[in-house]
């Protein structure tokens, strides 16, 4: 492609876009594509000579779309939000052009300081301790492992690293913790038998007392104690752990304390909605994603720690290569996480936090939480539905129950119902399970959901069941 060509084409892909995000609705939100339809219509071998742009783009439009499922549907009320907005979208575009890897503070010194400053921001926006220092990760799920490898080096004295794991270090969460702590224990070697799940209470937090039952037990039957991952805001049922009371238990038994926040962490930047970080300045480590709720799209989520050194005694590297005469000064993030190259994701948190502003992310937040509040009110107020689990923030558990079913039968029914309702092409739902029960889940999150949206899956939901 030549310059001409580029500045073209990149006209008319923005213009594609702007009309994508306008006439969104018009798709069907889960794309209704049968599994190996894409794959079907794929050449088996790539082209020996170029084919034109044209061509590429036609084929994206034709074979690739159909098979998108669109997170920026305002009908989308799936797992959780991913929702972005127009100027990260630039940001990215910005990103992909500069090209630049972001490892070292000199492989782009405004990557470095930029995500040093977003940090600070990000962490005083969500009103975290100051003491706290923040490093941009792809996901929460590496975030994680690094908090996972840091409690493993923090337990171990910084042996673990050099010689391996010798004694059974334990890792606390419960039945509600989110499948990335899992995946982490197992890499991080202290094996899937240490993963103790501690009870939850009716509103499916962490239960501090038996927290420190399976604590004391594991310490007097020579088991070590390393971690403890306390959820605020499951993506199940957006349940929160009591972190204060987490915090005590792990202080007095010197744990690493980190705390998932991926999904809930956004509605800690508005002061009426950050009721669920009480307790948070005891965490050792702290993770929420912008590529979830805060219109920052995949990836970008936001790692903090307590004490920085920790993390680099675990993860720094130096091998001469690398070396640089700036290292004494300035921050290379390759020693902050697990990959080498990094990509320059500051620079959408600046376009977004500036152009929206504190206010206009609490804005959305409020105006999220107040559509899943009405849904739920509705919820409550009818007879043949019943919502499944405390209603936090933004997602409200529920399911259709008119009092005289089986529990075999009313999980037959529910998921008839979600897929009928999924099937209109209009919204888009997902399930769990609460307690082995069967549950809908309505998440909004999306930038442009509003109450037309929320309302036209409570007269969807109400006119299928009446056919059922
Ligand atoms: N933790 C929680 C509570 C989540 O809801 C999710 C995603 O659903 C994750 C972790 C994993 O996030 P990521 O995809 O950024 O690894």
């Amino acid at each position: 492609m030549d310059r001409a060509e580029f500045r073209r084409y990149g006209h008319e892909f923005i213009d594609w876009l702007a009309d994508y995000f306008d006439h969104i609705e018009q798709y069907p939100v889960r794309s209704e594509v049968a599994p190996g339809a894409i794959l079907s219509v794929l050449p088996d071998t790539p082209p020996m000579q170029p084919e034109s742009m044209e061509a590429v783009f036609s084929d994206f439009r034709k074979v690739i779309m159909p098979g998108i499922t669109h997170w920026q549907h305002p009908g989308w009320f799936a797992y959780f939000p991913a929702n972005n907005s127009p100027v990260s979208v630039l940001a990215e575009l910005l990103t992909a052009g500069l090209g630049s890897q972001c490892m070292l503070w000199q492989t782009s010194p405004a990557a470095a300081e930029l995500e040093e400053r977003m940090m600070e921001w990000l962490r005083d926006m969500l009103d975290l301790p100051r003491g706290m220092t923040g490093v941009i990760q792809d996901t929460a799920s590496t975030a994680t492992l690094c908090a996972l490898l840091s409690a493993r080096e923090t337990a171990t004295g910084h042996t673990a690293n050099q010689k391996g794991i010798d004694v059974p270090l334990r890792v606390y969460v419960t039945s509600e913790t989110h499948s990335s702590i899992e995946k982490g224990v197992k890499i991080a070697g202290f094996g899937r038998e240490n993963l103790v799940m501690v009870r939850t209470g009716e509103d499916l937090g962490m239960c501090p007392v038996d927290l420190d039952r399976a604590v004391k037990k594991d310490i007097d039957e020579g088991r070590h104690p390393a971690c403890v991952v306390a959820t605020l805001g499951t993506t199940s049922s957006m349940a929160m752990d009591p972190v204060d009371a987490i915090g005590d238990v792990c202080r007095k038994h010197n744990i690493w304390l980190h705390v998932d926040a991926a999904f809930a962490g956004t509605a800690a930047i508005h002061p009426d909605h950050r009721w669920f970080m009480k307790g948070v300045e005891k965490a050792d480590s702290f993770v929420f994603n912008p590529h979830k709720w805060m219109l920052t799209n995949f990836d970008c989520s936001a790692y903090f720690v307590k004490d920085p050194e920790i993390l680099l005694r675990t993860l720094s590297i130096q091998p001469e290569y690398l070396r640089t005469s700036a290292d004494r000064q300035v921050k290379n993030y390759r020693d902050w996480g697990i990959q080498l190259g990094r990509r320059f994701r500051a620079l959408k948190l600046w376009f977004v936090i500036r152009s929206y502003g504190i206010e206009g992310i609490r804005n959305m937040v409020e105006r999220h939480i107040d559509l899943a509040r009405k849904f739920s009110g509705w919820i409550d107020a009818g007879s043949n539905f019943e919502r499944m689990a405390p209603q936090h923030l933004s997602l409200v558990c529920f399911r259709y129950n008119p009092g005289n079913l089986t529990e075999s039968e009313l999980e037959r029914i529910n998921k008839n119902l979600l897929e009928r309702l999924n099937a209109t092409g209009k919204v888009y739902l997902t399930h769990t399970t609460l307690n082995g029960i069967y549950t809908l889940r309505l998440s909004v999150g999306q930038r442009n959901t509003d109450v037309r949206h929320v309302n036209m899956v409570w007269e969807l939901l109400n006119e299928i069941v009446k056919d059922i």
